[in-house]
């Protein structure tokens, strides 16, 4: 019970002399923004994988802007986290606010709390329809989503309940690189990755006031995000185990290096980039450590890096 807010706490402590933005305290986050100039929070919702780790949920994150959060994907327990993060004391991370969200690519193990991401907030009264962006093909799993879900809509709205009948529509936005987004708080540029056979897998960059932050998706290590992230403050990315790699059937290594970026891959593009903090998420571990992980990374890069964990505030 208390495990949540001391985690934000201790990872605050850890971070708040990392990069250029000073972080909030999380019970304090309007005060301590006026003081810093800092408003960009990351969130860290879901750092997993495929793999039912119950200490990590699927693959989410928010960046959190001026009470404002912009989601990047929703794996499982997208929903659930978010409220844990809003009791530690993230406003924005309240569930009725959960209204803009981002899809990297169309994998389940970031689609999965989709739905949840569209209904519990409505049941939990909010009014307004979930803004989705992410790429084609994202229309049509709404479609057969809201199709899948048409008697809990009919009963909530029709019944006791008496539901709002806006909160559970979606605005689909299917996507293309580029800049996708824009408002007073954060712009938004897509740009495509590669990812085993999708044919449409993004990542994702967020320049706001005072910070830009990348956010890799699901790759392969690529040229073109060395390009779209140079000298970002954080750099979110995906990673694999090198030794663990080594531990993996012929097969799977075959898929994971033509789907993923491993920790040797991951400390060249870093060396390039040089973002003033890397954040390590989606990490696939084999067996290694979290300081194993990092440590791999650290043989040929010397900058800043953390590996992520559910509920770490960047
Ligand atoms: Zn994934
Ligand atoms: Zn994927």
């Amino acid at each position: 019970m208390i495990r949540l807010p001391v985690v934000l706490a201790a990872v605050l402590a850890i971070t708040c002399s990392v990069g250029k933005a000073r972080l909030p305290t999380a019970s304090a986050e309007g005060q301590a923004s006026e003081s810093t100039g800092s408003r960009t929070q990351l969130v860290l919702l879901g750092t997993g994988t495929p793999n039912a780790d119950p200490d990590r949920s699927g693959s989410a994150l928010a960046i959190v802007v001026n009470g404002q959060a912009y989601l990047v994907d929703c794996g499982p327990g997208i929903v659930r986290r978010a409220a844990a993060a809003h009791r530690a004391g993230v406003e924005a991370l309240a569930v009725e606010k959960l209204t803009h969200v981002f899809i990297t690519h169309l994998h389940s193990d970031h689609t999965l709390g989709y739905p949840d991401l569209i209904f519990t907030p409505w049941v939990l009264d909010r009014e307004t329809p979930l803004e989705a962006y992410g790429p084609p093909g994202l229309a049509e799993m709404t479609r057969h989503i809201l199709e899948a879900y048409e008697q809990d809509i009919r009963v909530r709205i029709d019944g006791l309940e008496q539901a709002n009948t806006t909160g559970y529509k979606v605005n689909v936005h299917e996507i293309s690189p580029g800049m996708i987004y824009q408002d007073q708080n954060v712009r938004v540029t897509a740009f495509p990755v590669r990812h085993g056979s999708w044919p449409h897998a993004y990542g994702l960059r967020f320049d706001t006031a005072d910070r830009s932050i990348v956010v890799s998706g699901d790759t392969v290590p690529l040229a073109s995000l060395v390009e779209q992230a140079k000298g970002c403050d954080v750099l979110v990315h995906e990673v694999y185990s090198e030794a663990g790699y080594k531990r993996r059937p012929p097969k799977w290594q075959r898929y994971h290096a033509g789907s993923h970026t491993s920790t040797t891959e991951l400390a060249r593009i870093a060396q390039q980039i040089q973002p003033k903090l890397l954040v390590l998420t989606h990490q696939l571990f084999w067996g290694s450590t979290p300081e194993q992980l990092v440590a791999e990374i650290a043989r040929s890069y010397d900058g800043e890096v953390r590996c992520g964990s559910d509920l770490d505030v960047y």
